[in-house]
């Protein structure tokens, strides 16, 4: 097959790097055993696949080349899980027919792991023992079923993860593409959050670093391509046995750039609004303070006509008023109308209306009381109120 010897990373479907950084990164590595990668991979957003092939003499590579080719040809740019389990299936007659056509070997084959990440929509078509991956708030959890024979094993209870990574068996996959015409991929379709990290990768780093080692990875690596980075330089410490693809995609970063713009738009509205909201509600409140100390009421203190600051309410327990003066002008000696308005506390302008109010009173009270002493010398029957009028005018005289 010389015409697929010079399989590079190059001819790996990627797809054009932006200054910015990426919300997906991938890495594929040979190993430290293998003569060829047979790995091929796909980073095309919303597509993202990964192609483990096997047939021996750079077949595997032609096979998982073929497979990402007819996938990438074929596969819907929505999330819809019918059209990404056609294009699998498509993926699959091309291998099977590729021999035939002199492409490749009888026998080759592939593992195919396809995902669609649309906005906040997953959906993920699974042929072999390629695996998806969720990092979901800092927890990993395995998305895809192995079509393995020490998956069957294992789920049969036959056989523990740690005695199925030693096996003689484990490389042994129970459904493949490129050998059976009515193959059908198993299709997991899932919500996702904006935070997640959707990692796709080949058995080897999922068979050379276990689960927990990949959490951390992926929980620590700052950038989808540092944590793809990270996932097979990790496989390669361990050994590096088999060829290691990783692809990483972090689910925010499938807001376009039209819609980062129109959210930031969104917080700086949010946020004039919360401002503008504040600012209101302190000219509210420095308005009613201004409100409440400009003005003044009157009211009864022991008899007597007390001058208030503020207002006659209580606001959360707390009153809105305090106590001026006490003047000299008795309550009682007021129009009755007036007396008991001020009973009641009688609001007033500002402390200038309270003051010349009670000048009034006093007048008033002045004038009264002239009034009665004049009358009083005149019959004995009003002497006694008289005689009370005149201590009390003179009361408020003195105390002026
Ligand atoms: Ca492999």
């Amino acid at each position: 097959m010389t015409e697929h010897t010079h399989h590079t990373e190059s001819d790996q479907f990627q797809a054009p790097i932006a200054g910015a950084p990426s919300f997906f990164g991938s890495r594929t590595e040979v190993g430290h055993v293998r003569e060829h990668n047979e790995d091929s991979l796909a980073v095309l957003p919303p597509l993202f696949a990964v192609a483990d092939g096997m047939g021996g003499h750079e077949a595997g590579e032609v096979a998982s080349e073929l497979a990402i080719n007819t996938l990438t040809d074929l596969a819907p740019r929505t999330a819809d899980a019918d059209g990404l389990a056609r294009a699998v299936e498509a993926a699959n007659l091309s291998v099977i027919k590729a021999p035939r056509q002199g492409i490749g070997r009888e026998g080759m084959g592939t593992t195919l792991t396809a995902a669609i990440l649309e906005n906040e929509r997953l959906v993920i078509a699974q042929v072999g023992d390629s695996r998806a991956y969720l990092l979901h708030q800092g927890v990993l959890q395995q998305i895809t079923r192995d079509h393995s024979l020490m998956a069957d094993m294992i789920e049969a209870g036959q056989l523990t993860e740690e005695e199925a990574r030693i096996h003689p068996n484990r490389s042994v996959i129970t459904r493949a593409i490129g050998s059976d015409p009515h193959m059908q991929p198993d299709i997991y379709e899932l919500n996702v959050e904006t935070g997640d990290r959707l990692l796709l990768c080949s058995d080897g780093i999922c068979t050379m670093i276990e689960d927990p080692t990949i959490e951390n990875i992926m929980r620590q690596a700052p950038t989808p391509q540092q944590c793809a980075d990270d996932l097979v330089e990790a496989a390669l410490n361990a050994g590096g046995f088999d060829n290691a693809t990783a692809v990483v995609v972090d689910v925010e970063g499938f807001k376009t750039a039209r819609e980062k713009k129109q959210e930031r738009k969104s917080k700086r509205l949010a946020i004039g609004v919360v401002i503008c909201v504040i600012l209101i509600f302190a000219a509210a409140i420095f308005a009613a303070f201004q409100y409440v100390s400009n003005s003044a009421y009157l009211a009864e203190q022991d008899g007597k006509v007390a001058v208030y600051r503020g207002i006659d309410e209580e606001l959360l327990g707390i009153s809105l008023s305090s106590m001026d003066r006490v003047t000299n002008v008795e309550v009682d000696k007021l129009n009755p109308g007036v007396a008991n308005r001020i009973k009641d506390g009688m609001a007033v302008g500002s402390i200038d209306e309270a003051n010349s109010l009670i000048s009034e009173y006093e007048e008033e009270i002045a004038r009264q009381n002239a009034t009665s002493t004049t009358t009083g010398t005149e019959g004995t029957a009003s002497a006694t109120p008289s005689s009370t009028n005149t201590t009390n005018a003179n009361k408020a005289e003195s105390g002026e």
